[in-house]
């Protein structure tokens, strides 16, 4: 009965098909979902990868070049395993750590009193005098209320609102002391980490606000949806989120601002290399940006980003200190590489499948939950559901992620191989994986389960192999007298 009863309470106010103010709250949420993904990406991205530090020069292997022992001590093997692995751990908390927030906050009675706190400050603020007066002082800020109000059918925006920030501020007060750990603490401790404390601070805040704003107009959005069409919120949902994915493509560059400085690589040989392998690879760039990534970290990164007039190259500071010329255009050679990657269009068909699917399970989850008394929410539109909500996405999202990676290191072993098609120089390749994994510690002999589960990019052994496979024949080899030359590995 409870399932006939909020569905029908869903029904009663759609429309018969979507107005303009349905319009609006897809235009509304589109734009906040592709800013949240724009400003809330890490300053990281794609990226040279894997990172490290530089020990090596391009003399390649002097024993078999797929022994491990050939670039590394067992010492640094063992220590970056267990780097590595306490890494996995602490993430594999995080995820218990996800669940039992959200069964808490649903079983408890947790998620009710929110809502009816979200309830009581709204009735309050709606009943407040000095808000009548600000409104008769101020039409046009009335006036602006007014648009909440029709996209609702009331004052549920409010509560929507604030039933939104409370939820923010538990999430953030419950994960923080794992958020300060593993983004701050760990790494510091490593002697991985460049961070201060204030710096930390700073950059935590900005994303707690950015965050908040964002996510609360991202939830405002979704209510909005359903209040305005019932149940076929999540359809329309769907086809704001594939339009905002183009959107947040362009945008994601402009909001690593907010976190990080970037200046033009200057001119000099490293730049003209640079510039020559994008001409080859027919990217028409823009700028090619060092971004201060030496104030957070000690690792190193490269990554291309940003489409049309946001297309850039960014290179991270540590980089151009631990690299020479010849392996810096290695690793743009594999970012080229992924730019020209041939099934775009395919995977963005992907993408979008994966989210309808996502958002039907939500909205099918989202209706029966109604039955369950003790998950507190009267109805789908009602905005204690919310947390059924998420953690419907974050365990699809977890059961998905093995086949994300999988998909993900495919496309990694082929930007690999490509590279090497654009610069065929597997000296340099391979000195510059085994740079990455020093500086970057990482697993060089992981657990096929690892990867199979964490690993987002072929072991290194496995790179390897892919240099001394390349065929450099047909191909223009850069014999730089900018590297530190010698003969490489060779099959
Ligand atoms: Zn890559």
């Amino acid at each position: 009965m409870l399932i006939a009863e909020s569905e029908a309470s869903i029904s009663r106010q759609p429309s018969p098909c979507p107005g303009v103010s349905t319009w609006i709250s897809i235009l509304f949420l589109s734009l906040a979902l592709f800013a949240a993904s724009a400003c809330l990406a890490p300053a990281s991205s794609p990226a040279a990868d894997t990172p490290a530090k530089g020990a090596s020069s391009l003399e390649g292997p002097s024993g078999d070049p797929l022994n491990l022992a050939t670039y590394f001590t067992d010492e640094e093997i063992a220590g970056w395993k267990q780097y590595r692995m306490h890494k996995v751990w602490v993430h594999l908390i995080g995820l218990g750590a996800v669940l039992v927030f959200y069964l808490v906050l649903l079983t408890t009675g947790l998620n009710r009193a929110l809502k009816r706190a979200a309830e009581r400050a709204s009735a309050r603020l709606y009943a407040s005098p000095a808000l009548h007066r600000a409104g008769r002082r101020y039409p046009r800020l009335a006036g602006t209320v007014k648009i909440p109000e029709r996209l609702f059918g009331g004052r549920q925006w409010l509560e929507v609102l604030l039933y939104c920030l409370l939820f923010l501020f538990l999430l953030r007060l419950f994960f923080f002391p794992q958020h300060f750990y593993s983004t701050y603490w760990y790494d510091l401790q490593q002697g991985l980490s460049n961070y201060s404390l204030r710096l930390w601070l700073v950059d935590y805040l900005k994303g707690l606000c950015l965050s908040t704003l964002l996510f609360s107009l991202m939830v405002f959005g979704i209510y909005g949806l359903m209040a305005r069409v019932g149940r076929l919120w999540w359809v329309l949902l769907w086809a704001g989120v594939s339009v905002a994915i183009f959107a947040y493509v362009v945008i994601a560059p402009y909001g690593q601002y907010v976190y990080s400085h970037f200046r033009p690589l200057e001119s000099g040989e490293l730049r003209d290399r640079l510039e020559a392998l994008a001409a080859k690879a027919g990217l028409p760039l823009e700028d090619i940006l060092v971004v201060d990534a030496s104030r957070r970290t000690k690792k190193v990164n490269a990554y291309l980003s940003g489409t049309g007039p946001s297309e850039r190259i960014v290179l991270y500071d540590t980089l151009l200190d631990a690299f020479t010329p010849r392996e810096i255009t290695m690793i743009l050679a594999h970012e080229l590489a992924h730019w020209k990657e041939p099934h775009k269009k395919r995977s963005y068909a992907v993408f979008s499948l994966t989210v309808f699917c996502l958002l039907a399970l939500a909205a099918f989850i989202l209706r029966r939950g109604v039955r369950f008394r003790r998950l507190h929410y009267s109805s789908p539109a009602d905005v204690a559901g919310l947390p059924v909500l998420f953690l419907t996405f974050f365990v699809a999202f977890q059961l998905l992620r093995p086949v994300n990676l999988y998909w993900k290191r495919a496309r990694e072993i082929e930007a690999d191989r490509r590279s090497l098609e654009f610069v065929c120089d597997p000296e340099a390749f391979i000195s510059t994986q085994v740079k990455l994994a020093r500086i970057n510690h990482a697993d060089v002999e992981p657990n096929p389960l690892l990867v199979f589960f964490f690993s987002s990019h072929p072991p290194f052994l496995e790179r390897v192999e892919t240099a001394l496979e390349a065929d450099c024949r047909e191909t223009d080899v850069p014999h730089s007298p900018a590297g530190r030359g010698g003969k490489g590995p060779r099959p």
